[in-house]
């Protein structure tokens, strides 16, 4: 039986709402779902891993790769640049791999034109409280950078709409569990076995 094409999952929602926790729960315990990294601009914050975190470039190598025609999407965030590597993406979908894209929302709507079929992913802190207090406690940016991150939030949440799905990242593994139920939901979508059905059709 033909292996079915991976799906494309964006995962967006404002810092700070448990985006990063939860796809590296649930990538943890599944081997064939993989979490697309990314290319930035911004500076390597402690405790992250170049080529596992991000690729970090200068914005001088970032433009010339926007240019190069090397990106699926690519956005603007607080000053910094964030794009997905093309050739990334696409081995993995090809070889039956489904990708997360853990994305913003300029992004996503980027993905959401070039790919009809991508789920679109938006997680939701409890609470703005919670959100404040998850970027205070995550200690990895100052209070100026925080409340540019909430500033970006207020623009961001209201993007919700456009989404397929909504998780609210209360409990983590609850969520985990929801995000990990919506990829097996889609992947036995008629319309992604479309070609499981047309090789039975054949052998009648
Ligand atoms: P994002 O990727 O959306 O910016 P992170 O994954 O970095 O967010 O999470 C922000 C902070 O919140 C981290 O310190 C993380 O440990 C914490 N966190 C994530 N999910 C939960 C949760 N369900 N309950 C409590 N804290 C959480
Ligand atoms: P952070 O600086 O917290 O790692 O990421 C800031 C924001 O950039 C988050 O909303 C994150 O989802 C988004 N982001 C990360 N990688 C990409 C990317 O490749 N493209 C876009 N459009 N946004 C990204």
């Amino acid at each position: 039986m033909n292996k079915k094409q991976g799906i494309i999952v964006v995962v967006s929602g404002p810092s700070g709402a448990g985006k990063g926790t939860v796809c590296k729960c649930l990538t943890d315990k599944n081997p064939g779902i993989f979490l697309s990294v990314s290319a930035t601009s911004r500076q390597q914050a402690e405790g992250e891993i170049d080529g596992q975190t991000y690729y970090y470039l200068t914005e001088e190598d970032f433009k010339a790769r926007i240019k190069n025609n090397e990106f699926l999407e690519w956005a603007t965030y607080n000053g910094n640049y964030y794009g997905t590597l093309k050739e990334k993406v696409e081995n993995q979908t090809a070889q039956g791999n489904d990708v997360i894209l853990e994305i913003d929302v300029q992004g996503a709507m980027q993905i959401k034109k070039t790919y009809p079929h991508a789920v679109l992913v938006f997680i939701l802190p409890p609470s703005w409280q919670e959100l404040e207090k998850r970027l205070i406690d995550r200690n990895r940016e100052d209070m100026e950078q925080i409340q540019k991150r909430l500033e970006t939030a207020r623009k961001e949440i209201p993007f919700a709409d456009k989404y397929n799905y909504i998780i609210v990242n209360d409990d983590l593994e609850t969520a985990t569990k929801e995000l990990e139920s919506v990829i097996t939901a889609e992947k036995v979508k008629a319309q992604s076995c479309k070609n499981i059905v047309e090789q039975f059709k054949n052998n009648i």
